[in-house]
C-alpha cells in the first residue's frame, strides 16, 4: 500500500521505502563483517518485525537462520504497558548461539531488555540487538542496541511492519499516524 493512497489518515512520510531499504543495506553489509565466520540466528519479534526481517535477511551475502518469538507489551493502544508476555516461543535451542534480534522499534525499551535477559537466560552465547527505528524515550533505559537504524521523533508511526491495532503493516513507507485516527 502506498501513502498516497491514505494521505487523510497519515500526518507525513518519514522515511521512504527507498530510504528504508538502503539503510537496511547498510545495516546488512555491517552485521556481515561483524559475524564473518561465525554462526548466526535472526530471532525476529513478531509481528512488527516481518517486513524487515525478509529485506535484511535477504540483503545479507551468507546463511543465517532465522526464528520467531512473539511477545505482547502493548494492548491495542499506543502506550507500553511494561507487561511482557509470551504470545509464541522459538521452536531452536539457542545454547552457544549468537543472537541478533530484529526488531521494529525501541520505545521504552521494556519489551527488548525483558527479551534480552530472557534469551541470555537460556544460555545463548552472545545477544545482540538490531531495531530498525529508535525514539527518544529509549535512550534513557540501559539497554543499548547494537544497530540502530534511525533515531526518530516521539511520535506513532506505522508502516515497514509497525502497525496500529494491527492496520497499516502493509504500507510501504514509515509514516506518521495522524492523531485523529486514535483519540
Ligand atoms: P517498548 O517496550 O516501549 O520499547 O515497545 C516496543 C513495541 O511497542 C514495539 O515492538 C512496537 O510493537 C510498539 N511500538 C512502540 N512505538 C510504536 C510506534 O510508534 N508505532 C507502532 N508501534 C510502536
Ligand atoms: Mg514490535
Amino acid at each position: 500500500m502506498d501513502a498516497a493512497n491514505i494521505s487523510g489518515e497519515l500526518t507525513k512520510v518519514l522515511l521512504t521505502e527507498k530510504q528504508i531499504l538502503e539503510r537496511v543495506g547498510e545495516l546488512a553489509a555491517e552485521v556481515e563483517k561483524d559475524y564473518k565466520d561465525q554462526d548466526l540466528l535472526l530471532v525476529g519479534v513478531l509481528k512488527g518485525a516481518i517486513v524487515l526481517m525478509s529485506d535484511f535477511s535477504r540483503a545479507m551475502d551468507r546463511q543465517v537462520e532465522i526464528e520467531w518469538m512473539a511477545v505482547s507489551s502493548y494492548g491495542s493502544g499506543t502506550k507500553s504497558s511494561g507487561v511482557v508476555r509470551i504470545l509464541k516461543d522459538l521452536d531452536a535451542d539457542v545454547t552457544g548461539r549468537n543472537i541478533l534480534v530484529i526488531e521494529d522499534i525501541l520505545d521504552s525499551g521494556l519489551t527488548l531488555s525483558w527479551l534480552r535477559s530472557n534469551l541470555e537466560s537460556r544460555g545463548a552465547k552472545s545477544v545482540e540487538i538490531l531495531t530498525l527505528l529508535r525514539k527518544p524515550e529509549a535512550v534513557k533505559v540501559e539497554i543499548n542496541p547494537k544497530y540502530v537504524g534511525f533515531d526518530i521523533p516521539t511520535e506513532f508511526v506505522v508502516g515497514y511492519g509497525l502497525d496500529y491495532s494491527e492496520n497499516y503493516r502493509n504500507l510501504r513507507d514509515i509514516a506518521v499516524l495522524s492523531p485523529h485516527i486514535y483519540s
